[in-house]
């Protein structure tokens, strides 16, 4: 495989080709083919961007059909057919069935895109500059974003220059089971003398993505939400990652019965793995003059024509939720059957997950990576999340067939096998 050019011209900042250095030529569904025609199962699936697979061929149909009739590419934020069927599916199948009355903002194309939006618009309206954002949180690496970004690898490149108007708050679960995180928030937001400036907006995560599949309970979510009502304090829930059916909901705070102020999601919003971003909001909150917040690439038409496809795919009834659920348990069960082999082999290891967004923790990342470079030498793609890298993650796509997902799944096992030294793994 000819990796020459690539490896010279690349900047060093390149990150997946160092998991995985092959090149890749074909994708379709939950597999990738390389350049010598080799194919492999991809639970990483754009990080959650391809919840509906590669290639979807619902949504390449879709926009194979606009570009044939010259339908507008790009249009700055005009008006243009596509923004409207984007518009309509995300009302009638989405919004309305939920009963969410939300307006809708078109930023840049990017999940940090969409964060910077949502707080600068909550500072906007509250006229605070304070965000509440939890440990192990990630919501990007613009400026704005990056202060509510837990994670060092990231904070730690700015050349000193502050981030500032975030304060940190323990995630649920960080303290411990028996420490409920919120008593404290709670505590300091009514101590005059706490050291908490009143903030705009708590921004969050309903499941951790990057920071290891931390999942918040759902009691904690509706305490969350009730605490920001009784402080006038808006609620931003992140749905980047665990949006868009990871979780078996469309969105992932379905499950807890909450309505946040305002929604972002990216990732898997446009179904095809095309960039597009939008903030949700509730009415009131649109507070915005014209033109005050731009871009040039606001609504790319490509990605509303396959996010309207996908919304009208696989929104119109709740066979994909339930697909969800039932792949969800067989992942979950799966996991903790190596969970406890890695255990078993002085390895402590736990899974944890919602729906189709799960991870065994192996509380390192030496034993994770070892674990997903088995996997990968014999045909799997699947990355690793936590501060540590120490979490292995599955995002396969929420489409996956059986058939694949239990082969990617007997190729973990057989690499969790072969780093307990087991026996040697399996092949694709
Ligand atoms: C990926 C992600 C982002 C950032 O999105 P980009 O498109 O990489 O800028 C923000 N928040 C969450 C929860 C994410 O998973």
């Amino acid at each position: 495989m000819q990796t020459q050019t690539l490896e010279r011209m690349e900047s060093n900042v390149r990150t997946y080709s160092r998991s995985f250095p092959v090149v890749f030529t074909k994708a379709q569904g939950a597999r990738l083919t390389d350049e010598n025609g080799r194919e492999y199962i991809d639970f990483l699936a754009g990080a959650g961007t391809l919840n509906y697979g590669h290639n979807n061929p619902h949504l390449k149909k879709a926009m194979v059909d606009y570009l044939a009739t010259d339908g507008v590419v790009h249009g700055l934020d005009m008006w243009t057919s596509a923004k409207r069927e984007y518009f309509e599916a995300l009302e009638q199948l989405i919004l309305k069935p939920r009963n969410l009355d939300y307006k809708i903002q078109l930023p840049g194309p990017t999940g940090t895109n969409a964060v910077e939006a949502a707080i600068r618009l909550a500072r906007k309206v509250k006229n605070r500059h304070n965000i509440v954002t939890f440990t192990n949180g990630f919501h990007g690496v613009t400026m704005g974003a990056l202060a509510t970004t837990g994670n060092r690898k990231f904070r730690e490149n700015t050349g000193g220059i502050p981030m500032t108007g975030a304060s940190f708050v323990p995630y649920d679960g960080y303290m411990g089971e028996a420490t409920n995180t919120l008593d404290y928030f709670e505590k300091l937001l009514g101590d005059k003398s706490g050291g908490l400036d009143l903030p705009a907006a708590v921004i969050v995560e309903t499941v951790q993505g990057e920071g290891g599949i931390n999942v918040s309970g759902l009691e904690w979510l509706k305490r969350l939400e009730s605490i920001c009502h009784a402080h006038d304090i808006l609620l931003i829930v992140d749905d980047i990652q665990a949006g868009c059916g990871r979780t078996g909901k469309f969105f992932s705070f379905e499950h807890a019965g909450i309505v946040p102020d305002m929604v972002t999601n990216s990732k898997s919003l446009s179904g095809f793995g095309l960039p597009f971003s939008h903030v949700l909001m509730r009415p009131e909150l649109d507070q915005w003059q014209p033109g005050q917040y731009n871009g040039t690439f606001r609504g790319f038409n490509l990605a509303m024509i396959t996010a309207a496809a996908a919304i009208k795919q696989y929104w119109s009834d709740d066979a994909l939720e339930k697909d969800v659920q039932r792949k969800g348990k067989i992942i979950e069960e799966r996991f903790q059957k190596l969970a406890a082999m890695l255990t078993e082999a002085g390895m402590p290891a736990s899974e944890r997950g919602r729906g189709m967004m799960r991870g065994i923790d192996v509380q390192t990342g030496d034993v994770a990576d070892k674990i997903t470079g088995k996997a990968f030498e014999h045909g799997l793609i699947i990355e690793t999340s936590g501060h540590d890298g120490e979490v292995v993650k599955c995002l396969c796509p929420l489409t996956i067939s059986d058939e694949d997902l239990q082969q990617g799944l007997d190729i973990l096992e057989a690499s969790v096998k072969a780093v307990t030294g087991k026996q040697a793994a399996a092949t694709a």
